[in-house]
């Protein structure tokens, strides 16, 4: 087996050379993927000194183990933020394989690789096929991003009304999914230039919050899912007023501010504020399958999978 090129964060917070050895052969279902593109998350540029960089893989399998079952060599397949679990607690029985206390994280028990790096090893259980009409290049930001985005938006109704605060590298898909969804898509943002962008992106009304009228929501707009897509903390008193009934917040950012809100109109409105995280493997797959036939695509830069490209794509 191979020694191959990986990254980890350096001192100084930026992208730094390194290598991982694997054992001479690999065992169980394991499968080698040669990178061929990695996304940039949010998460890669929050982590600390040492860690291996990158959860938004794609690449080529190169060789397979011998508990290998269904992938072949050559084809193209991807991985996110979860990369395993235990197998048999009630959690991954349930399909929610991804608060299982056994499970494998990015930046914690991916074993001293990532995506910004030319090969890794991964369970084939945790790898995903990239559909034929999805390039290497737009599946990878699909497999953190795309795959939170989806997962908010689980069970909406067609006939329901979705907001998204933020038109950044999760709300632009939040964007794109909701709409094709057949919902109306509605974007709150801080500031009223990103207002052609959302509208190209899917959106059906636009509101800045600098200086929305409650009055612009009538019954048919107020807000059934609202997906916090920014690490700005939700104003509840602007929100409060134009969400429906029942409606669901996701916070879908990460912020280590506490979440706070008043705590009557929450009781009165049955309004519920949900965690979320990445998805489960059935949601994943059936995001990307979704992604391919409604032609959704990141908004992306490329760059190359270099040591200097991951640099620039670190700033941002
Ligand atoms: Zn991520
Ligand atoms: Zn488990």
């Amino acid at each position: 087996m191979p020694t191959f090129k990986v990254h980890k964060v350096s001192e100084d917070g930026y992208p730094k050379e390194s290598t991982t050895t694997k054992p001479d052969e690999l065992v169980g279902d394991n499968i080698l993927v040669k990178t061929t593109a990695s996304g940039i998350c949010g998460t890669d540029l929050h982590r600390q000194h040492d860690v291996f960089l990158g959860h938004e893989g794609v690449g080529i399998v190169e060789d397979v183990g011998r508990q290998v079952k269904y992938l072949k060599k050559c084809a193209l397949v991807a991985w996110g933020f979860v990369t395993g679990s235990c197998g048999h607690c009630l959690l991954y029985l349930q399909e929610e394989e991804v608060f299982c206390r056994e499970r494998c994280f990015y930046g914690f028990q991916n074993a001293g690789q990532g995506s910004f790096a030319s090969q890794a090893v991964w369970s084939e259980a945790f790898l995903h096929v990239v559909p034929n009409s999805l390039s290497d290049e737009d599946a990878a930001p699909l497999q953190c991003g795309g795959a939170t985005a989806f997962t908010a938006l689980e069970g909406v109704k067609p006939t329901g009304t979705v907001a998204i605060m933020g038109v950044g590298g999760l709300g632009h898909l939040c964007i794109q999914f909701a709409n094709k969804l057949g919902c109306r898509v509605v974007v709150l943002s801080g500031t009223s230039s990103k207002l052609e962008e959302a509208l190209k992106l899917g959106a059906h009304k636009f509101t800045s919050m600098a200086d929305y009228e409650p009055e612009d929501f009538d019954d048919v707009w107020k807000m059934n899912r609202l997906l916090i897509a920014t690490s700005i903390l939700p104003k509840w008193e602007i929100l409060l007023p134009i969400l429906a009934p029942k409606a669901v917040t996701y916070a879908l950012s990460v912020s280590f501010a506490n979440l706070e809100m008043p705590y009557i109109p929450f009781i009165l409105d049955g309004i519920s504020v949900k965690g979320s995280l990445v998805a489960t493997r059935a949601v994943h797959r059936e995001m990307l399958g979704f992604a391919a036939f409604h032609i959704i695509k990141p908004v992306i830069e490329t760059l190359p999978l270099t040591t200097e490209g991951m640099k620039e794509g670190s700033n941002g």
